[in-house]
């Protein structure tokens, strides 16, 4: 792969199917309690072995009885009761019915359930004043999934819903791919860790924590490899430390042109890692490339260097990291779709990269507003804070007048 020879700002799509090429998905498999699964994907399709509803069950409490008995006008003879979880044993014959609790089994014979609204008891004598249709309040079975249909595909995140599904089914285990693990660090001499007093030119390093709480966000195996100097030594020290523990390494810092040197320089010694400038704002200086090292899924592993901007950190892990993780990690996905609304305000903006301004979209009466969170610089964390969404701006757009539509990307639960 070459994605040096790319001339220019490489589009955000272009970056995500290079990495994609360059990715080899994860194929190490374990077998886990469903209890354990949140967020975990499938590494094979799961089929049902029984149907759900296990058998035909009434939707309402009623009676069940024979449609064609209430041809005539003549009343029914309650013969006995089925409840859920205690199923009348024996038959409806002409004339009889038997009252029902909602999900309890429809008795043989029974082919309808009369809702308890629509009928005048006296005694076990039951007169209808509604006629049900035929078949009416009858949950069949297998209608929510029928035996042997394919419930999950392979590559499926196993969601809270999810675990329920499986679980009604009575799968209690299942097979999915190993988690991915992830090395963490940042660089840069200023960086100073939150215990410590800042002298004059320090900051707290604020993308570590941030990116480690992302990760968590995806179920993988967080490595903290700490915060690294401006410092070639160190530098190579912590990169191998990473590589030999890690799948992926993802760094923050020292990846724009002028301080990339000393990163560029170690990295090319341990790997093939491209430094690219995607078409993007915020977020254009940014590193991708494949790690040469033992141990590690097919004997490599990946490097993803971020910018050290805050905002530019999180939008690019968001919108080019995370993709590229979940491919690695075995999940199927879908494009997150876009809203096109009106926006409420002037959006100032050069054509040339793609624009993820950060926005709130809120509902008042019924209607969408989607408006900016203000200052939109990069090093400005609490624009993304107080946002829900992305305003997304295409490449060759320019400055955008309150009224035009733009299209909004909601923040997903992998960064809220
Ligand atoms: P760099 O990409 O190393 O040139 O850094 C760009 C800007 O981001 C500088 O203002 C850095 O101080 C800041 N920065 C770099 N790393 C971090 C970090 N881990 N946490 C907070 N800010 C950072
Ligand atoms: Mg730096």
């Amino acid at each position: 792969m070459d994605c040096c020879s790319q001339p220019g700002l490489l589009p955000v799509a272009q970056a995500i199917k290079l990495m994609r090429a360059a990715i080899t998905p994860i194929t190490a498999t374990e077998n886990l309690s469903l209890a354990k699964a949140l967020d975990r994907i499938l590494s094979e399709p799961i089929y049902s072995a029984i149907n759900v509803p296990g058998h035909n069950n009434s939707a309402m409490d009623g009676f069940a009885l024979r449609h064609q008995d209430l041809n005539s006008e003549a009343p029914l003879k309650l013969i006995g009761q089925s409840l859920a979880g205690h199923p009348f044993k024996g038959v409806v014959n002409q004339g009889e019915c038997v009252r029902i609790m909602t999900g309890a089994v429809i008795p043989e014979g029974a082919d309808t359930v009369v809702m308890q609204e629509n009928v005048r008891a006296h005694d076990d004598i039951i007169h209808i004043n509604q006629r049900p249709k035929p078949g009416e309040n009858i949950r069949r079975a297998g209608e929510d999934i029928a035996i042997n249909s394919l419930v999950f595909a392979q590559g499926k995140r196993i969601s809270p819903v999810d675990i329920g599904l499986l679980a009604s089914l009575g799968v209690a285990e299942i097979k999915v791919f190993q988690r991915v693990k992830v090395a963490v660090l940042s660089t840069g001499d200023e960086l100073k860790p939150l215990t410590d007093k800042l002298q004059a030119g320090d900051i707290y390093d604020s993308n570590r924590p941030t990116l480690i709480a992302l990760l968590s966000r995806l179920n993988l195996e967080v490595i903290d490899i700490g915060c690294v100097a401006d410092d070639p030594e160190k530098i190579t020290a912590a990169f191998t430390r990473a590589i030999n523990v890690a799948d992926v390494v993802i760094s923050s810092g020292g990846v724009s042109v002028g301080d990339a040197d000393y990163t560029k320089e170690v990295l090319e010694t341990l790997g093939n890692i491209n430094f690219w400038k995607v078409a993007m704002k915020p977020g254009k200086p940014f590193a991708f490339g494949v790690l040469q090292k033992p141990n590690a899924i097919a004997n490599k592993g990946w490097f993803f260097g971020l910018p050290g901007n805050p905002v530019s950190a999180v939008v690019t892990y968001h919108q080019l990291v995370l993709p590229a993780l979940r491919y690695l990690a075995g999940e199927e996905f879908d494009e997150q779709p876009l809203l096109n609304i009106s926006i409420q305000s002037d959006l100032k903006k050069q054509p040339g990269r793609a624009d993820y301004q950060r926005g709130r979209l809120t509902t008042q009466g019924g209607k969408n507003y989607a408006a900016t969170t203000g200052n939109q610089s990069s090093g400005v964390l609490s624009s993304v804070a107080q946002a829900n969404c992305y305003i997304v701006l295409e490449q060759e757009r320019g400055s955008v007048k309150a009224g035009e539509k733009v299209n909004i990307l909601m923040f997903d639960k992998f960064l809220l």
